[in-house]
């Protein structure tokens, strides 16, 4: 560990990597190969890390046609939640027994710290484990009260067929918000995972068929957003389309999806605050906001990427989370004692730092940081902690999302003006608020547009909660009971019982 313009960098460790990992396609239960290939270079130790399979046209429709046939064979949608829960159990402890060598994977292609893959593919065992007890617990509706020769039923059925298009931030996590949920409602599945972290699903491919799910429930195609993902959005065998990623390609999802009028269900783009009241415990804000911006390098859809502070304490506040910012251990992910790790791809890195460089132009003051970082012995597509004040509210980088390490800082007079300067974004996500006010904290809680506000916390969350944005950060909800719902269709039974003693609506004269 070197402390480099007072920040805390950890140098590269000496690690023997594993070798490429091969990605096929999972199709109708078998492995296929592509004549193409395309590799993963890692972020962090620029090393060809996974050749994987490059699907085009004819391995989606391959893919969509096996998840076809296999759900309307019932091999899985008509069996019981108690047989669908069993498999899910499976995996869920497969994944448990598999921990290390995912997240190495995941390490590797997204350059984020091996601790928190660690956290992520072990932590995602639970959401399987919840998906399953839905399995089994999910019910309609009867009405008794319709007349005393009428019953009514409303059942719950799965969709059918559902695409999952997931992205590179949090590839197996993302996964595990979906797939299990999907499953466990009773429907089949074609994934594309990211062309940028393709290999953890593979993974989980490989753990759902030693699960026994039976063939065609779950296929995996490998490649691009156009053939692969245009074509899970257009198909007319695709009931259902779910996607995590950015808000510009969740448009064209919304507009693809449209000839056939799927269900789409979007988790989006987010440019989420936290707002410090002067009465808060300073302190646990100050980490809590330091943790939102800089988890997973800020390319999370969740990150904290700009507070809203009262003026009186800004400055003392805006001091403090410099301070912490200069303890966060940033570096090698494989380093165990690593928080923060390199940034996806070369161009995202430049294209934060034109974020940053545009907002000082315009006035901006860089409080910490502000430029690419060289980590001693990895390269330098990593980013320096950076906080930026005296951000106005109509600069790029107070309303686009920077997916980076990047703070911006605005203030507020007023508990008014910290909510019009919350709303005042065309995402609508998550927000926080800070405040030892019961009242305060309540009263923005409701006022806030987002799907998520955590009260003096930052991110916390559990599979029986909901999650998902509002405005353009998303339609539909994802994980907890609500986002289970999304998968299931409903259907009314209406049911005439016992003697029929209803005039006849033809009087053909035979009474
Ligand atoms: P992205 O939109 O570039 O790609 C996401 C997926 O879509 C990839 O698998 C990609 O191959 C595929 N894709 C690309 N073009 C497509 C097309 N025309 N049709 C169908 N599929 C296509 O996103 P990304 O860069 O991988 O991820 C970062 C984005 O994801 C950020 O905006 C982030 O906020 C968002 N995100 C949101 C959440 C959430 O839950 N709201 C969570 C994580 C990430």
């Amino acid at each position: 560990m070197t402390t480099m313009n007072d920040m805390t960098i950890n140098t590269a460790i000496s690690y023997d990597l594993p070798p490429a990992f091969s990605g096929r396609h999972l199709i109708d239960g078998e492995w296929v190969r592509s004549a193409e290939t395309f590799e993963r270079v890692s972020p962090s130790h620029g090393t060809v890390v996974s050749v994987s399979a490059q699907g085009g046209a004819a391995e989606t429709e391959a893919a969509i046609v096996a998840a076809r046939a296999a759900f309307d064979s019932g091999v899985w949608s008509r069996i019981s939640g108690k047989d669908r829960a069993a498999v899910l159990l499976k995996v869920a402890d497969l994944i448990e027994a598999n921990v290390e060598r995912i997240a190495i994977q995941e390490t590797l292609e997204t350059g984020k710290p091996i601790s928190q893959a660690r956290g992520e593919v072990g932590g995602a065992a639970d959401l399987w484990r919840y998906a399953a007890s839905l399995a089994r617990s999910t019910h309609g509706d009867s009405h008794n009260t319709l007349g005393p020769d009428m019953l009514g039923v409303v059942v719950k059925e799965p969709i059918g067929v559902v695409s999952i298009i997931t992205p590179w931030n949090f590839p197996f996590w993302i996964l595990s918000q979906k797939l299990p949920f999907a499953l466990a409602a009773g429907c089949t599945v074609v994934v594309k995972p990211s062309e940028v972290t393709p290999s953890s699903t593979v993974m989980m491919g490989e753990l759902l068929v030693e699960a026994g799910l039976p063939a065609g429930v779950c296929n995996i195609v490998l490649g691009y957003g156009r053939p692969v993902g245009s074509l899970m959005s257009t198909h007319g065998d695709v009931d259902m389309v779910t996607f995590t990623g950015s808000t510009a390609v969740g448009k064209l999802i919304t507009e693809a999806s449209a000839g056939t009028l799927k269900k789409v269900a979007l988790e989006l783009g987010g440019k989420n605050p936290q707002v410090i009241f002067p009465d808060a415990d300073l302190e646990n804000a100050a980490d809590a906001v330091t943790f939102g911006v800089y988890f997973n390098v800020g390319q999370c859809c969740n990150s904290s990427s700009r507070i809203i502070v009262h003026e009186d304490i800004a400055e003392a506040f805006v001091a403090r989370v410099v301070e912490l910012s200069r303890k966060v251990k940033f570096g090698d992910p494989l380093d165990d004692s690593t928080q923060v790790g390199a940034i996806v791809t070369a161009e995202h890195n430049a294209k934060i730092d034109g974020y940053v460089q545009a907002a000082a132009k315009a006035g901006a003051k860089v409080e910490l940081g502000g430029g690419a970082l060289a980590v001693a012995g990895l390269g330098s597509q990593f980013y320096q902690p950076t906080v930026i004040s005296n951000v106005t509210p109509d600069m790029p980088i107070a309303r686009e999302e920077v997916f980076g390490p990047v703070l911006t800082v605005l203030t507020f007079k007023t508990f008014e003006e910290a909510v019009a300067l919350t709303n005042d974004s065309d995402y609508g996500l998550s927000a926080g608020v800070w405040s030892n006010d019961i009242h305060t904290c309540l009263a923005f809680s409701r006022r806030a547009h987002a799907g998520t506000v955590w009260t003096n916390t930052w991110m916390d969350g559990y599979p029986e909660l909901a999650f998902g944005g509002v405005k353009q950060s998303g339609q539909g909800r994802e994980i907890g009971r609500y986002g289970f719902d999304e998968f299931l269709e409903v259907k009314s039974l209406v049911m005439r019982v016992g003697r029929d003693s209803r005039a006849p609506w033809v009087d053909d004269g035979a009474q």
